[in-house]
Protein backbone atom coordinates (compact mmCIF):
# COMPACT_ATOMS: atom_id res chain seq x y z
CA UNK A 1 0.00 0.00 0.00
CA UNK A 2 1.63 3.22 -1.00
CA UNK A 3 0.94 6.13 1.96
CA UNK A 4 3.22 8.37 1.16
CA UNK A 5 7.33 8.90 1.59
CA UNK A 6 8.76 8.06 4.29
CA UNK A 7 10.62 10.62 7.25
CA UNK A 8 13.37 12.31 5.45
CA UNK A 9 16.21 10.52 7.46
CA UNK A 10 19.11 10.59 3.92
CA UNK A 11 18.32 11.69 0.80
CA UNK A 12 17.38 7.73 -0.32
CA UNK A 13 15.27 7.33 2.47
CA UNK A 14 13.10 10.39 1.60
CA UNK A 15 11.80 8.46 -1.96
CA UNK A 16 10.64 5.22 -0.05
CA UNK A 17 7.69 4.16 -0.49
CA UNK A 18 5.76 2.79 2.77
CA UNK A 19 3.73 -0.99 2.31
CA UNK A 20 1.38 -1.38 5.61
CA UNK A 21 1.56 -5.33 6.38
CA UNK A 22 -1.12 -6.87 8.89
CA UNK A 23 -0.19 -10.09 9.44
CA UNK A 24 -2.63 -12.89 10.48
CA UNK A 25 -2.49 -13.85 14.19
CA UNK A 26 -1.19 -16.85 14.20
CA UNK A 27 2.45 -17.45 14.64
CA UNK A 28 2.77 -19.45 11.40
CA UNK A 29 1.91 -16.16 9.41
CA UNK A 30 3.69 -13.55 11.44
CA UNK A 31 7.34 -15.63 11.02
CA UNK A 32 6.86 -15.51 7.27
CA UNK A 33 5.50 -12.10 6.43
CA UNK A 34 8.26 -10.85 9.09
CA UNK A 35 10.19 -12.13 6.41
CA UNK A 36 8.58 -10.63 3.65
CA UNK A 37 8.63 -7.49 5.26
CA UNK A 38 12.62 -8.06 5.87
CA UNK A 39 12.94 -8.94 1.73
CA UNK A 40 11.04 -5.78 1.01
CA UNK A 41 12.58 -3.47 3.06
CA UNK A 42 16.07 -4.62 1.46
CA UNK A 43 14.27 -3.83 -1.75
CA UNK A 44 14.19 -0.30 -0.68
CA UNK A 45 10.14 -0.04 0.91
CA UNK A 46 9.89 1.34 4.32
CA UNK A 47 7.50 -0.75 6.10
CA UNK A 48 4.75 -0.89 8.73
CA UNK A 49 3.77 -3.17 10.77
CA UNK A 50 -0.01 -3.28 11.96
CA UNK A 51 -1.20 -5.66 14.52
CA UNK A 52 -3.62 -6.01 16.98
CA UNK A 53 -3.48 -7.57 20.72
CA UNK A 54 -3.84 -11.06 19.28
CA UNK A 55 -0.85 -11.51 17.18
CA UNK A 56 1.91 -8.96 19.34
CA UNK A 57 4.80 -9.15 17.93
CA UNK A 58 7.26 -7.99 19.86
CA UNK A 59 9.99 -5.63 17.94
CA UNK A 60 13.83 -7.33 18.09
CA UNK A 61 16.45 -5.62 16.98
CA UNK A 62 16.55 -7.08 13.34
CA UNK A 63 13.50 -4.73 12.55
CA UNK A 64 14.17 -1.40 14.79
CA UNK A 65 13.86 0.20 10.74
CA UNK A 66 10.27 -1.08 10.96
CA UNK A 67 7.14 1.02 12.14
CA UNK A 68 4.74 -1.07 14.79
CA UNK A 69 1.41 0.16 15.18
CA UNK A 70 -1.27 -1.26 17.23
CA UNK A 71 -5.11 -1.81 15.86
CA UNK A 72 -7.34 -0.98 18.85
CA UNK A 73 -10.21 -3.50 18.99
CA UNK A 74 -12.42 -4.97 22.04
CA UNK A 75 -12.47 -8.57 21.67
CA UNK A 76 -12.19 -9.96 24.95
CA UNK A 77 -8.59 -12.15 25.36
CA UNK A 78 -10.56 -15.22 25.92
CA UNK A 79 -12.43 -15.24 22.05
CA UNK A 80 -9.09 -16.81 21.24
CA UNK A 81 -9.21 -19.25 23.08
CA UNK A 82 -13.13 -19.55 22.62
CA UNK A 83 -13.18 -19.31 19.05
CA UNK A 84 -10.07 -20.58 17.37
CA UNK A 85 -7.88 -18.93 14.91
CA UNK A 86 -10.04 -19.07 11.62
CA UNK A 87 -13.22 -17.58 13.60
CA UNK A 88 -11.22 -14.96 15.57
CA UNK A 89 -9.49 -14.06 11.79
CA UNK A 90 -13.61 -13.23 10.25
CA UNK A 91 -14.40 -11.61 13.53
CA UNK A 92 -11.24 -9.65 14.00
CA UNK A 93 -11.55 -8.25 10.23
CA UNK A 94 -15.07 -7.28 11.34
CA UNK A 95 -13.84 -5.33 14.31
CA UNK A 96 -11.20 -3.61 13.17
CA UNK A 97 -12.30 -1.67 10.21
CA UNK A 98 -12.80 1.26 12.10
CA UNK A 99 -9.50 1.32 14.29
CA UNK A 100 -6.93 -0.10 11.19
CA UNK A 101 -8.93 3.22 9.03
CA UNK A 102 -8.12 5.32 12.11
CA UNK A 103 -4.64 4.23 12.09
CA UNK A 104 -4.45 4.97 8.66
CA UNK A 105 -5.46 8.29 8.89
CA UNK A 106 -2.87 8.85 11.82
CA UNK A 107 0.02 6.98 9.88
CA UNK A 108 -0.68 9.89 7.03
CA UNK A 109 -0.77 12.75 9.08
CA UNK A 110 2.39 11.76 10.60
CA UNK A 111 3.43 11.94 7.19
CA UNK A 112 2.21 14.84 6.12
CA UNK A 113 3.57 16.68 8.78
CA UNK A 114 6.72 15.29 8.39
CA UNK A 115 7.19 16.32 5.32
CA UNK A 116 6.32 20.12 5.81
CA UNK A 117 8.84 20.13 8.83
CA UNK A 118 10.75 23.06 7.33
CA UNK A 119 8.17 24.99 6.99
CA UNK A 120 6.71 27.83 9.40
CA UNK A 121 3.86 27.16 11.40
CA UNK A 122 1.43 30.16 10.73
CA UNK A 123 0.55 31.83 13.57
CA UNK A 124 3.36 30.76 15.37
CA UNK A 125 5.81 32.64 14.80
CA UNK A 126 9.20 31.72 14.43
CA UNK A 127 8.23 27.39 15.01
CA UNK A 128 8.81 25.37 11.92
CA UNK A 129 6.27 22.00 12.20
CA UNK A 130 9.85 20.20 13.07
CA UNK A 131 10.07 22.39 16.36
CA UNK A 132 6.70 21.23 17.59
CA UNK A 133 6.94 19.17 20.97
CA UNK A 134 6.04 15.40 20.35
CA UNK A 135 6.26 12.78 22.29
CA UNK A 136 6.90 9.03 20.95
CA UNK A 137 3.86 7.41 22.86
CA UNK A 138 1.15 10.18 20.96
CA UNK A 139 0.58 11.60 18.33
CA UNK A 140 0.42 15.70 18.22
CA UNK A 141 -3.63 16.26 18.63
CA UNK A 142 -3.45 14.72 21.98
CA UNK A 143 -0.42 16.60 22.64
CA UNK A 144 -2.38 19.92 21.85
CA UNK A 145 -5.42 18.37 23.48
CA UNK A 146 -3.22 18.07 26.97
CA UNK A 147 -2.32 22.10 26.66
CA UNK A 148 -6.08 22.94 25.70
CA UNK A 149 -7.25 21.39 28.81
CA UNK A 150 -4.71 22.65 31.19
CA UNK A 151 -5.76 26.31 30.12
CA UNK A 152 -9.95 24.95 29.69
CA UNK A 153 -11.90 28.11 31.90
CA UNK A 154 -14.44 25.61 32.90
CA UNK A 155 -12.37 23.68 35.36
CA UNK A 156 -9.81 26.32 36.08
CA UNK A 157 -10.34 29.36 38.16
CA UNK A 158 -6.98 30.62 37.39
CA UNK A 159 -3.77 30.13 34.90
CA UNK A 160 -0.36 30.11 36.06
CA UNK A 161 2.09 30.43 33.17
CA UNK A 162 5.93 29.62 34.25
CA UNK A 163 7.40 32.51 31.86
CA UNK A 164 7.64 36.21 31.78
CA UNK A 165 6.55 39.00 29.57
CA UNK A 166 10.40 40.13 28.80
CA UNK A 167 10.54 36.44 27.51
CA UNK A 168 7.15 35.41 25.21
CA UNK A 169 5.20 38.92 25.48
CA UNK A 170 3.24 39.05 22.28
CA UNK A 171 2.46 34.99 22.86
CA UNK A 172 1.07 36.02 26.36
CA UNK A 173 -0.80 38.52 24.53
CA UNK A 174 -2.69 36.77 22.16
CA UNK A 175 -3.15 33.72 24.96
CA UNK A 176 -5.04 36.65 27.05
CA UNK A 177 -6.66 37.57 24.50
CA UNK A 178 -8.52 34.29 23.11
CA UNK A 179 -9.00 33.37 26.84
CA UNK A 180 -10.59 36.54 27.16
CA UNK A 181 -8.32 37.20 30.28
CA UNK A 182 -9.24 40.74 31.76
CA UNK A 183 -5.93 42.61 31.02
CA UNK A 184 -3.72 44.24 33.56
CA UNK A 185 -5.11 48.21 34.39
CA UNK A 186 -3.49 51.09 32.81
CA UNK A 187 -1.64 48.89 30.19
CA UNK A 188 -2.60 49.60 26.84
CA UNK A 189 -1.98 52.55 24.71
CA UNK A 190 -5.40 52.89 22.61
CA UNK A 191 -4.38 54.99 19.08
CA UNK A 192 -7.47 56.40 16.98
CA UNK A 193 -7.28 59.55 15.49
CA UNK A 194 -10.54 60.57 14.99
CA UNK A 195 -12.50 60.57 11.59
CA UNK A 196 -11.09 62.93 9.44
CA UNK A 197 -7.26 62.95 10.00
CA UNK A 198 -4.77 61.61 7.05
CA UNK A 199 -1.42 60.14 7.58
CA UNK A 200 1.61 59.49 4.93
CA UNK A 201 2.25 55.94 4.57
CA UNK A 202 6.01 57.13 6.45
CA UNK A 203 4.15 58.54 9.20
CA UNK A 204 2.18 55.37 9.69
CA UNK A 205 5.71 53.10 9.12
CA UNK A 206 7.26 55.20 11.91
CA UNK A 207 4.05 54.88 14.19
CA UNK A 208 4.28 51.20 14.06
CA UNK A 209 7.49 50.65 14.77
CA UNK A 210 7.88 53.21 17.92
CA UNK A 211 5.00 51.49 19.40
CA UNK A 212 6.31 48.32 18.55
CA UNK A 213 9.88 49.36 19.78
CA UNK A 214 8.32 50.28 23.03
CA UNK A 215 6.89 46.90 24.04
CA UNK A 216 4.10 48.41 25.05
CA UNK A 217 0.05 46.71 24.42
CA UNK A 218 -1.43 48.78 22.30
CA UNK A 219 -5.05 48.80 20.56
CA UNK A 220 -4.86 50.76 17.32
CA UNK A 221 -7.76 51.87 14.92
CA UNK A 222 -6.76 52.41 11.05
CA UNK A 223 -9.32 54.25 9.22
CA UNK A 224 -9.65 52.76 5.95
CA UNK A 225 -9.09 55.89 4.07
CA UNK A 226 -7.19 57.49 6.33
CA UNK A 227 -3.77 56.47 5.07
CA UNK A 228 -2.95 58.04 1.79
CA UNK A 229 -2.56 55.59 -1.12
CA UNK A 230 -3.81 52.71 0.82
CA UNK A 231 -6.51 51.11 -0.98
CA UNK A 232 -5.80 48.15 0.49
CA UNK A 233 -7.05 48.93 3.93
CA UNK A 234 -10.32 48.28 2.86
CA UNK A 235 -9.42 44.51 2.58
CA UNK A 236 -8.12 44.23 5.98
CA UNK A 237 -9.23 41.05 7.71
CA UNK A 238 -11.24 41.50 10.61
CA UNK A 239 -8.87 41.61 13.41
CA UNK A 240 -7.77 44.93 11.71
CA UNK A 241 -10.22 47.25 13.68
CA UNK A 242 -11.21 49.80 11.49
CA UNK A 243 -13.73 51.69 13.83
CA UNK A 244 -14.22 51.16 17.59
CA UNK A 245 -16.70 52.32 19.93
CA UNK A 246 -13.98 55.06 21.06
CA UNK A 247 -15.49 56.27 24.49
CA UNK A 248 -16.46 52.92 25.56
CA UNK A 249 -12.65 51.76 24.69
CA UNK A 250 -11.85 54.67 26.65
CA UNK A 251 -13.87 53.54 29.49
CA UNK A 252 -11.72 50.51 29.63
CA UNK A 253 -9.91 50.09 32.90
CA UNK A 254 -7.33 48.18 30.75
CA UNK A 255 -6.78 51.79 28.71
CA UNK A 256 -3.71 53.40 30.16
CA UNK A 257 -3.18 56.22 27.74
CA UNK A 258 -4.93 57.67 24.27
CA UNK A 259 -2.33 58.90 21.54
CA UNK A 260 -4.82 61.01 19.78
CA UNK A 261 -5.53 63.50 17.13
CA UNK A 262 -7.33 65.95 19.99
CA UNK A 263 -10.42 66.26 17.83
CA UNK A 264 -12.71 67.88 20.62
CA UNK A 265 -14.85 65.12 20.88
CA UNK A 266 -11.99 62.43 21.66
CA UNK A 267 -10.34 65.33 24.09
CA UNK A 268 -13.97 65.43 25.94
CA UNK A 269 -13.98 61.65 25.91
CA UNK A 270 -10.41 60.94 27.01
CA UNK A 271 -11.24 64.05 30.00
CA UNK A 272 -14.31 62.18 30.82
CA UNK A 273 -12.72 59.11 31.46
CA UNK A 274 -9.73 59.87 33.28
CA UNK A 275 -7.46 58.68 30.77
CA UNK A 276 -3.98 60.82 29.72
CA UNK A 277 -3.50 61.49 26.45
CA UNK A 278 -0.72 61.52 24.05
CA UNK A 279 -1.46 64.82 21.42
CA UNK A 280 -0.29 64.30 18.17
CA UNK A 281 -2.76 67.41 16.67
CA UNK A 282 -2.98 67.00 12.70
CA UNK A 283 -4.79 70.79 11.91
CA UNK A 284 -7.59 73.00 13.34
CA UNK A 285 -9.01 73.33 16.98
CA UNK A 286 -6.76 70.40 17.41
CA UNK A 287 -3.75 72.48 17.91
CA UNK A 288 -5.15 74.84 20.63
CA UNK A 289 -7.08 71.24 22.32
CA UNK A 290 -3.28 69.72 22.45
CA UNK A 291 -1.87 72.82 23.97
CA UNK A 292 -4.28 72.75 26.57
CA UNK A 293 -4.34 69.36 27.37
CA UNK A 294 -0.43 69.62 27.79
CA UNK A 295 -0.57 73.23 29.57
CA UNK A 296 -3.25 73.96 31.68
CA UNK A 297 -4.73 70.15 32.51
CA UNK A 298 -1.43 68.58 32.25
CA UNK A 299 -3.04 65.43 31.66
CA UNK A 300 -1.45 65.37 28.06
CA UNK A 301 1.74 65.28 26.26
CA UNK A 302 2.20 66.71 23.65
CA UNK A 303 4.67 65.42 20.44
CA UNK A 304 5.76 67.60 18.05
CA UNK A 305 6.07 67.86 14.10
CA UNK A 306 6.54 64.07 12.53
CA UNK A 307 8.12 61.80 15.06
CA UNK A 308 10.18 59.66 13.46
CA UNK A 309 10.09 55.75 15.51
CA UNK A 310 12.22 57.05 18.01
CA UNK A 311 10.02 59.86 19.50
CA UNK A 312 7.12 57.46 19.01
CA UNK A 313 8.58 55.33 21.17
CA UNK A 314 9.64 57.43 23.78
CA UNK A 315 6.03 58.89 23.83
CA UNK A 316 4.87 55.80 24.72
CA UNK A 317 7.31 55.07 27.17
CA UNK A 318 6.68 58.34 29.19
CA UNK A 319 3.44 58.03 29.01
CA UNK A 320 2.76 54.24 29.85
CA UNK A 321 6.19 53.50 31.63
CA UNK A 322 8.08 56.73 33.59
CA UNK A 323 6.60 58.16 37.03
CA UNK A 324 5.73 60.88 35.07
CA UNK A 325 3.01 59.16 33.05
CA UNK A 326 1.43 58.03 36.61
CA UNK A 327 1.63 61.42 37.83
CA UNK A 328 -0.26 62.52 34.58
CA UNK A 329 -2.80 59.57 35.07
CA UNK A 330 -3.67 60.81 38.68
CA UNK A 331 -4.21 64.09 37.32
CA UNK A 332 -6.51 63.05 34.33
CA UNK A 333 -8.63 60.85 37.31
CA UNK A 334 -8.98 64.23 39.57
CA UNK A 335 -10.22 65.59 36.76
CA UNK A 336 -12.77 63.26 35.43
CA UNK A 337 -14.02 62.89 38.81
CA UNK A 338 -14.64 66.83 38.44
CA UNK A 339 -16.50 66.33 35.49
CA UNK A 340 -18.58 64.12 36.86
CA UNK A 341 -19.67 66.27 39.65
CA UNK A 342 -20.24 68.99 37.51
CA UNK A 343 -23.19 67.27 34.94
CA UNK A 344 -24.82 65.76 38.49
CA UNK A 345 -27.38 67.34 39.96
CA UNK A 346 -26.43 70.93 41.96
CA UNK A 347 -23.30 70.40 39.21
CA UNK A 348 -22.23 73.76 37.22
CA UNK A 349 -23.13 71.83 33.94
CA UNK A 350 -26.21 70.63 34.92
CA UNK A 351 -27.82 73.76 35.95
CA UNK A 352 -26.15 75.52 33.24
CA UNK A 353 -28.91 73.06 30.85
CA UNK A 354 -31.80 73.65 33.49
CA UNK A 355 -31.03 77.42 33.13
CA UNK A 356 -31.29 77.25 29.07
CA UNK A 357 -34.57 74.17 29.51
CA UNK A 358 -36.22 77.47 31.70
CA UNK A 359 -35.35 79.85 29.14
CA UNK A 360 -36.46 77.84 26.56
CA UNK A 361 -40.21 77.26 28.42
CA UNK A 362 -40.57 81.21 28.45
CA UNK A 363 -40.23 81.71 25.05
N1 LIG B 1 -14.99 57.66 16.83
C1 LIG B 1 -15.37 56.40 17.21
N2 LIG B 1 -14.67 55.33 16.74
C2 LIG B 1 -13.62 55.47 15.90
C3 LIG B 1 -13.22 56.76 15.51
C4 LIG B 1 -13.92 57.84 16.00
O1 LIG B 1 -16.30 56.20 17.99
O2 LIG B 1 -13.04 54.44 15.51
C5 LIG B 1 -15.74 58.81 17.36
C6 LIG B 1 -15.06 59.41 18.57
O3 LIG B 1 -15.50 58.77 19.74
C7 LIG B 1 -15.49 60.85 18.51
C8 LIG B 1 -15.66 61.09 17.01
O4 LIG B 1 -15.75 59.83 16.39
O5 LIG B 1 -16.73 61.02 19.17
C9 LIG B 1 -14.49 61.85 16.41
O6 LIG B 1 -14.65 63.18 16.74
P1 LIG B 1 -13.43 64.15 17.04
O7 LIG B 1 -13.95 65.50 17.30
O8 LIG B 1 -12.59 63.60 18.10
O9 LIG B 1 -12.55 64.07 15.73
P2 LIG B 1 -12.87 64.35 14.18
O10 LIG B 1 -13.34 63.09 13.62
O11 LIG B 1 -13.90 65.43 14.10
O12 LIG B 1 -11.56 64.75 13.62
Amino acid sequence: MDIGKNPPTTCFEKWRKRLVLIPIPAQGHISPIMQLAKALHLKGFSITVAQTKFSYFSPLDDFTDFQFITILESLPESDLENLGKILLALKLNKECHVGFKECLGQLLLQHEFKEKQDELVPEFHPLRYRDFPDSRRAPLESITELYRNAVDKRTASSVIINTSSCLESSSLFCLQESLEIPQKQNSVIFVGLGSLALMEINEVMEMVSGLAASNQNFLWVIRPGSIRCSEWLESLPDEFIKWAPQKEVLAHPAIGGFWSHCGWNSTLESLGEGVPMICKPFTGDQKVNARYMECVWKIGMQVEGDPDRGAVERAVRRLMVCEEGEVTRMRAVTLKKKLRRSVRSGGSSHNSLEEFVNFLRTL
